[in-house]
């Protein structure tokens, strides 16, 4: 599994703060080159390194095609070349409607076989409040244009949980994007993050948290309306049509080993952790190891956010005893075959029952 951070927005959006740069034509050159000199650093790790690779960001699709063809030409000559059983690529709908079927021809003929769009809301002056930089029509003219260049695999994310979001427009939201049918659909619950802008804004006053009991009716209507239309709810923030569930971001939640390349980006051996700095100017490279109750939390709290659960023995081994049996007992825990799960009615209040766990 291979991760790729393209650490580039054209504009920041308010509840964001992820590290990225202001997207300027003379930063992509550098950039690549420094990301194919730590793939040609990384190829032993690289070599062999199978299945799924994935730009993130910041905005992978400011990054111009000549770019994108030169860090895959690279991988390839490391030994970690495609094609990848799922190669995404995180795309802003203002990017692809702008650059149009073209571009999209180009990145299918690159291998891309999955896109993954931010559209987020389709209220415009919720977009606007986010800072984003597409409206409603743009993202559903992308969305259209991904079709038209024959993506079969195509992801979209949304946000609730704003307290400026009323009940009435997230089910017109929801209902449009099931009127795409996408094949997957990423939600994620607003948080207001560290350096973004909101926290800002919380701090100064300007910004209110919305209620858990409104974000949580937000959640349940999603839950039940995407159950309806078929998605299966693989992981607390994430809904695929059968058989389109995210190979790469599965890995994640499995604990399986990736490289992360790229500023900012981590990687996981299996045993330890590392991670570039957050810097375009020769982003150096720390680790760190996990001690074994690390690696147990971790395990349980990754596995426990999936509709696939925690294996029976490994809970019983490293749960507070009796802990199980009460969660059981009140309907928060589930055992199908020999794995425990966390039932979608509990799905929102997971961390509580994670906690209760260890
Ligand atoms: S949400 Fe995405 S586009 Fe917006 S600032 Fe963060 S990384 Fe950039």
């Amino acid at each position: 599994m291979i991760y790729i951070h393209v650490p580039f927005c054209k504009s920041f959006c308010t509840y964001c703060d992820f590290y990225s740069e202001i997207a300027q034509e003379q930063l992509y050159g550098p950039f690549t080159e420094q990301v194919c000199a730590e793939i040609r650093r990384r190829r032993k790790e690289l070599k062999g390194e199978p299945n799924t690779l994935y730009f993130g960001g910041g905005t992978p699709s400011v990054l111009p095609l000549g770019d994108l063809s030169r860090i895959l030409l690279t991988l390839e000559e490391c030994g970690a070349g495609g094609p990848y059983e799922e190669f995404t690529l995180e795309a802003n709908p203002e990017d692809i409607a702008e650059k149009g079927l073209p571009y999209l021809e180009s990145l299918r003929q690159l291998g891309v076989n999955r896109l993954s769009m931010g559209i987020q809301s389709f209220d415009d002056e919720l977009l606007r409040w986010m800072n984003r930089r597409h409206d409603a029509a743009r993202a559903i003219q992308a969305f259209r244009l991904v079709r038209e260049a024959g993506f079969h695999n195509v992801s979209i994310d949304l946000i609730f949980g704003l307290s400026n979001l009323s009940d009435t427009v997230w089910e017109k939201t929801i209902d449009q994007a099931l009127a795409l049918d996408p094949e997957h659909i990423s939600c994620y619950q607003l948080t207001v993050e560290g350096d973004s802008v909101l926290a800002m804004r919380l701090e100064n006053g300007e910004y209110e948290e919305a209620p858990d009991d409104v974000c949580r009716a937000q959640y349940d209507l999603l839950c039940r309306k995407l159950g309806k239309a078929g998605y299966n709810h693989y992981e607390i923030s994430n809904f695929a049509k059968p058989g389109y569930e995210a190979i790469h971001n599965s890995g994640y939640w499995q604990r399986r080993p990736y490289i992360g390349l790229g500023p900012a980006a981590h990687s996981f051996s299996g045993k330890g952790r590392s991670w570039n700095e957050s810097t375009l100017d020769g982003y150096g490279h720390s680790e760190e190891s996990l001690s074994v109750e690390d690696e147990k939390v971790e395990t349980l709290m990754l596995a426990l956010r999936t509709s696939r659960g925690v294996d029976e023995e490994f809970l019983q081994a490293n749960c507070i005893p009796g802990s199980v049996a009460q969660l059981l007992q009140e309907g928060a825990l589930i055992k199908v075959g020999r794995r425990y799960r966390i039932p979608e009615d509990h799905f929102f209040v997971s961390d509580e029952i994670i906690r209760q766990l260890i």
